[in-house]
């Protein structure tokens, strides 16, 4: 590799002195993830356009100069930063953000891949639109590509691969794919934007998008229903889509673990459930509609299946009901993570099984720490309705009879193994794959998808310059 001050000269000439950064406190939010990753890099290169995003990659693909690229930073697997090495260059798409057209009639937005997900909403507005991935950060909608991002109204909507119609692509070498079909239907060949969903950043850098995106609602009603067993939350939830699928647009549900400590360290959010212990499981159901409030009471809607699934068999299982704000509500849900940081040490899992054996999962997670861990404490929430589960877990660092360093491997292999080979299930729901679970892809993906893996790969980046992720 030639001197990186060389390099950097050569980047400035090329793309302008203000999209190269080198300065070593200029550097740091880069090389850092939000919760894991953290590296060096050799130089931070912020291009404006997919052309400069060309001439960058084939400059790297060139120089063989390994790259990452990055949005937002917001991913939860360490994918998104330099390794340690300080030869990796952080490619950040943050000023990739000129193109942001809407069609109206279409119902599709043109986007750069740097474009934060709140600005594309904040420019659907004035069209009573929105792109309907919802998740507690902000992250980019080429990020949100690279990561498939799934997000709480998954249920109504699907993930990001739901909604992307067509994508802008540069490949290692510097070739720009430009498939941005703006077609609803197109059935002409391979549909190779699904390459580019969901690995990570590792088959090329996503600089355009043609999205998908729907009517904002103009209601919604939320409640927060107390639930004795995961039984009773399946059994509400397989109720409520048979009922008011149409509307059934988020079911979060919290575990008494996970929601004690939102009111413990949150003290201006309001308990609805007072000073007494949470039951169980909380699901957090909400219903949205287009339909204005004089067309259809939601609200009303709600309380009326809530109390007619309270008189059936299954409603036993029912020990609370408070209908209440959604901002109110969902303030609840997004101050857990947080919360179960103060708490202790944090294990964080993002584990999907099918529906039908969350309650049993989570059963079988629970005893099995119970047995041989009684010092963790499972603090479990996520996205039911999608059969996806954070299984965090928590414990007294100071107090605990194993190591940290040595308790995390251990514990991550027990539950993935238990998800993965007990319950059909993915260590991965959501996040993704990058060095903080690489060693789980490698052990659960079967030989010959690795292979195939690998040949796509091989075929679109054969220097490996890409990411650090290894899909084969
Ligand atoms: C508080 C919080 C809540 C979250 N909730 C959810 C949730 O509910 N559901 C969910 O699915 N995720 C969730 N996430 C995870 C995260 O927000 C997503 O993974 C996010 O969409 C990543 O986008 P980003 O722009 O931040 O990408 P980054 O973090 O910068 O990068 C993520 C990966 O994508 C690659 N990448 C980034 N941009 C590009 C590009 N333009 N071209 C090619 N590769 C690229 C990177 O190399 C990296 O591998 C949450 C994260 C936080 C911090």
């Amino acid at each position: 590799m030639r001197d990186a001050a060389v390099i950097a000269a050569d980047l400035r000439a090329m793309l302008g002195a203000d999209a190269v950064l080198t300065e070593a406190e200029d550097l740091v939010k880069y090389e850092s993830g939000w919760r894991y990753g953290k590296g060096k890099a050799l130089l931070v290169a912020r291009p404006g356009t997919t052309t400069d995003i060309s001439k960058l990659m084939a400059f790297c693909h060139a120089e063989g100069l390994r790259v990452r690229p990055q949005g937002a930073n917001t991913g939860l697997v360490g994918a998104s930063n330099p390794d340690a090495s300080g030869e990796m260059l952080v490619l950040s798409l943050e000023r990739l953000t000129r193109r942001l057209e809407i069609d109206p009639i279409n119902r599709t937005a043109v986007v750069d891949g740097g474009v934060l997900l709140s600005s594309l909403n904040a420019a659907l507005i004035p069209h009573g639109l929105m792109f309907p991935i919802d998740l507690g950060a902000d992250p980019t909608i080429g990020g949100m590509i690279a990561t498939n991002t799934g997000g709480t109204r998954l249920l109504k909507y699907g993930d990001v691969r739901h909604n992307l119609q067509g994508i802008e692509v540069v490949l290692a070498d510097g070739t720009v794919v430009e498939a941005l079909n703006h077609l609803r239907k197109n059935n002409t060949g391979l549909d190779l934007k699904q390459l580019f969903v969901g690995t990570s950043g590792t088959l090329g850098v996503i600089t355009g998008a043609v999205l998908q995106v729907v009517p904002l609602p103009r209601q919604s009603a939320t409640a927060l229903v107390g639930c004795a067993s995961g039984a009773t939350v399946l059994a509400l939830l397989q109720n409520l889509e048979r009922e008011l699928a149409d509307v059934f647009t988020a079911y979060e549900v919290i575990s008494a673990n996970a929601l004690a400590p939102v009111f413990s360290h949150n003290t201006d959010l309001r308990n609805p459930y007072g000073v007494g212990r949470p039951p169980a499981y909380t699901a957090l159901v909400e219903l949205s509609s287009t339909l204005p409030l004089d067309a259809l009471n939601l609200a009303g809607v709600l309380e009326e299946r809530l109390g007619a699934f309270l008189e059936g068999e299954a409603g036993e299982g029912i020990t609370d009901v408070f209908l209440g704000k959604p901002e109110d509500f969902w303030a609840i849900r997004h101050h857990i993570s947080e919360s179960l940081r103060s708490e202790g040490k944090v294990l964080a899992f993002d584990i999907s099984v099918p529906r039908s054996r969350m309650a049993a999962f989570t059963d079988a997670a629970v005893a099995l720490l119970a047995k041989d861990y009684s010092f963790v404490r499972a603090c479990d929430f996520g996205h039911w309705g999608d059969g996806g589960t954070h299984l965090n877990l928590v414990w007294d660092e100071t107090t605990a009879p194993v190591a940290t360093a040595e308790l995390v491997p251990e514990l991550q292999s027990r539950i993935y193994d238990l998800a993965v080979k007990g319950f059909d299930g993915s260590y991965s729901a959501e996040h993704g794959v990058g060095p903080h679970n690489q060693r789980f892809y490698d052990a659960y993906t079967p030989e010959a998808v690795r292979r195939l893996s690998g040949a796509i790969k091989a075929h679109l980046d054969p220097d490996r310059i890409l990411g650090t992720t290894r899909l084969d």
